[in-house]
C-alpha cells in the first residue's frame, strides 16, 4: 500500500538497529496495571493542538534488546537474524510504554522466531505437541492449516511465533501471495502479532479486544460495507466464525494499520475514529500533534489483505495463508 509518510511519534531517540549480542529475555515484567505512567491521552475530537505523549526511549530500547535476544537464540541465517531484527525495532519503535510493557507482559512463554513458513508451521507444531496441544498441531502437521503468523496461551503464558513475512523482493517477484491480496511484508507481520500480544489473553476479561466499548467501535467502524461493498480496514478485520464477530482480529488489524508505519494517525483517525479513540485512550498509541478538521476524503479499503483463514479457538490463535504460491 502506498501512503502519506507516517506521523511521527514523539519518540526522542532510538536504539541503533542489529543489537548484536543482547541477552535474551532480560525484561522485567510490570506488574499488571502498574508502571511508569502514561501521560493522559487527549480525548479524540478534541480542538487545537493537543501535547504529543511522552514515550520513554530506554524502554523502547530494552524491548528492542528483547525482541533481539529471542532472534538471536533462534536457528536462523545471519540474514534473516538482521532482517527479523530491523523489522522488530521498527514495529517496536511506532508503540508507546503501555503497549510495550503488555507486549512483554503477555509474551513470558516466548518469541519464537523461524526462517520460513515451513519452519514456523514446524515449529508452532512442536511448541503445541509439547504444551499438551496435539489436536492444534494436527492440522499443521498435515499441511492443512499453513500459518502465517501465530499467538499462543498456554500454561498462563502467552507465546509469538513470528516468521516475519517476506522480503521486498520476494513479494516483487510474485513468489509469495495469500489468496486474496498481496505478500504480507514483515512489518505486516510483526504488526498484526504484535497487536494480538497488546490484546492479552483470548477470552479473558482483560482482553481489550472482548471490551463492549472495542465491539461498539467495531460495530460501527470495522463492519459496515464502504459504498463500494469493500471492507473499510480488510475483510479479515470484519471476518465471523460462525456466527460470532472476531473481534480481536480487528484488533490486531487495526494495530497493523497503527504500527506498519504504512499509514498515517490522522489517516487513521480520519477513518475509524472511534476505534482510534479507543485506542488512544488504551494509551496505545499517542495522541496526534495535529488534529484534522474534517474528512472530506472518499474512503477506501485500507489494508490489503494478507490472510486468508483465522483460526481462533481455545488457547490458540493462528492466522493462516492459502495461497498456492511458496516462498522458495
Ligand atoms: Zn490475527
Amino acid at each position: 500500500m502506498t501512503g502519506p509518510a507516517p506521523a511521527a511519534i514523539p519518540v526522542a531517540r532510538h536504539a541503533p538497529p542489529g543489537m548484536k549480542g543482547a541477552a535474551p529475555a532480560a525484561i522485567p515484567v510490570a506488574p499488571a496495571q502498574k508502571g511508569p505512567p502514561v501521560a493522559k491521552p487527549a480525548p479524540a475530537g478534541a480542538k487545537g493542538p493537543v501535547a504529543p505523549q511522552a514515550v520513554e526511549p530506554t524502554h523502547h530500547e530494552d524491548v528492542v534488546k528483547h525482541f533481539a535476544g529471542h532472534v538471536d537464540r533462534a536457528n536462523l541465517s545471519s540474514a534473516k537474524k538482521a532482517a527479523h531484527k530491523q523489522t522488530a525495532a521498527q514495529v517496536l519503535r511506532q508503540m508507546t510504554p503501555r503497549a510495550l510493557r503488555r507486549i512483554v507482559r503477555h509474551s513470558q512463554g516466548g518469541i519464537h522466531y523461524h526462517n520460513d513458513l515451513a519452519s514456523l508451521r514446524d515449529g508452532l507444531a512442536a511448541y503445541l505437541e509439547k504444551g499438551g496441544q496435539a489436536e492444534y498441531a494436527a492440522p499443521l502437521r498435515s499441511g492443512k492449516t499453513r500459518p502465517g503468523g501465530a499467538f499462543t496461551w498456554l500454561r498462563g503464558k502467552g507465546a509469538l511465533h513470528l516468521d516475519g513475512g517476506y522480503s521486498a523482493e520476494q513479494i516483487a517477484a510474485g513468489r509469495v501471495g495469500s489468496r486474496y491480496g498481496r505478500a504480507a511484508s514483515a512489518r505486516d507481520i510483526h504488526a498484526h502479532e504484535l497487536s494480538h500480544a497488546i490484546d492479552g489473553q483470548l477470552g479473558s476479561k482483560t482482553a481489550l479486544s472482548q471490551s463492549q466499548e472495542w465491539k461498539d467501535a467495531y460495530h460501527a467502524e470495522i463492519v459496515p460495507s464502504l459504498p463500494d461493498g469493500t471492507a473499510p480496514l480488510s475483510e479479515y478485520a470484519r471476518k465471523k466464525h460462525g456466527d460470532k464477530y472476531l473481534y480481536n482480529e480487528g484488533f490486531a488489524e487495526m494495530g497493523r494499520l497503527l504500527y506498519s508505519g504504512t499509514v498515517s494517525h490522522e489517516e487513521v483517525q480520519a477513518n475509524f475514529p472511534k476505534a482510534y479513540a479507543f485506542w488512544v485512550k488504551q494509551g496505545l498509541v499517542a495522541p496526534l500533534a495535529k488534529l484534522l478538521a474534517t474528512d472530506d476524503k472518499p474512503r477506501r479499503t485500507m489494508l490489503h489483505e494478507i490472510f486468508d483463514t483465522s483460526i481462533t479457538t481455545g488457547p490458540i490463535h493462528i492466522d493462516a495463508i492459502s495461497g498456492d504460491k511458496d516462498e522458495r
